[in-house]
């Protein structure tokens, strides 16, 4: 697996030349290129569709059928199907809803204990890539790979195209992957091109990437507080760039401060972007192996799964 180019393909690794849409070596179209490619190292790993990619694994007759994990007709969705997607339905919609949307959709229950299961599988897949993995649920986390070049022979980029396609070939179900330098933007960059997705937010990048988005892009600005920035003229990440630091830590104390870096994510001091003191989340030090994802309690596991 050379790294000579700032490219490879996903399906067979091998690097890719700097034009063509097509891999030399394999034929797919799924070539990775980024400037930055094999120097960014925080990742996003979160799995597709969960619960309906486990269940249509276990059963391929559902394969081409749109599918919806969910608690029956009073219930609500906790997983749709990228096909009942397509009908609008969405995770946490009230089932009657999402059959008035999608009347042929298939519903199954949703089966804890089994998903729990592949969960720790992906998880121990993630633990032999780094020991730092930050779980955010059942079937997402970070990944920081910093260091990890050497043990891997191979840069975070190539270790990360190897998992998602060892878990689609190994375990049944597909994954998409957010590389970038902060858990910020690499949250962002894995919901890009979903399902099976890799995407690359370089740090060259990252401002004028954000700057056209809504301010509850960045984490941490919910609908209230997304509506008081707008009532002070901040719409987009973009309007925060450009406002003076000061003046947004005076209005809005820490939390003006932490969303003007999140904003101008290029940025970032580089301590910034590790797991272990990070802008989102409480400190988080390298991980035992997580929890038993079956005892962190129904209410998390059962959380709409992207
Ligand atoms: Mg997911």
């Amino acid at each position: 697996m050379s790294e000579a180019s700032n490219g490879f393909c996903r399906d067979c690794l091998a690097p890719a030349p700097t034009e063509g849409r097509r891999c030399p070596a394999c034929g797919s179209p799924r070539l990775l290129r980024h400037p930055d490619l094999h120097r960014l190292v925080i990742a996003h790993v979160d799995c597709d569709a969960f619960y309906a990619s486990v269940e249509k694994r276990d059963d391929p007759s559902l394969a081409t059928k749109p599918l919806i994990i969910g608690g029956g007709k009073r219930g609500v969705v906790s997983t749709a199907c990228y096909i009942a997607r397509i009908s609008g339905v969405r995770s946490a919609m009230p089932m009657f809803k999402a059959l008035q949307l999608c009347p042929d959709a298939v519903v199954i229950r949703p089966n804890m204990e089994k998903y729990a299961r592949v969960g720790r599988e992906i998880r121990r897949r993630m633990l032999e890539l780094t020991p730092l993995v930050e779980p955010l649920s059942i079937d997402e986390a970070f990944l920081d790979l910093s260091g990890t070049e050497k043990l891997h022979r191979a840069s975070p980029a190539l270790v990360l195209a190897r998992f998602a396609r060892d878990v689609e070939r190994e375990v049944g179900i597909t994954v998409s992957v957010g590389l970038a330098a902060n858990k910020f933007l690499a949250k962002i960059a894995s919901d890009l091109d979903k399902p099976r997705g890799f995407s690359v937010i370089g740090l060259t990048e990252a401002a004028a990437f954000l700057a056209p988005r809504p301010v509850t892009t960045i984490w941490g600005v919910g609908r209230a507080f997304s509506e008081r920035l707008a009532a002070d003229g901040f719409r987009t990440v973009g309007d925060l760039q450009a406002a003076d630091p000061a003046r947004l830590a005076s209005r809005y104390g820490a939390l003006g401060l932490r969303i003007v870096k999140l904003a101008r994510g290029s940025q970032l001091e580089a301590q910034e972007r590790r797991l272990g003191s990070d802008l989102l989340r409480g400190p988080c030090r390298p991980r035992r192996p997580p929890a038993d994802p079956a005892r962190t309690g129904g209410a998390r596991l059962l959380r709409s799964q992207a």
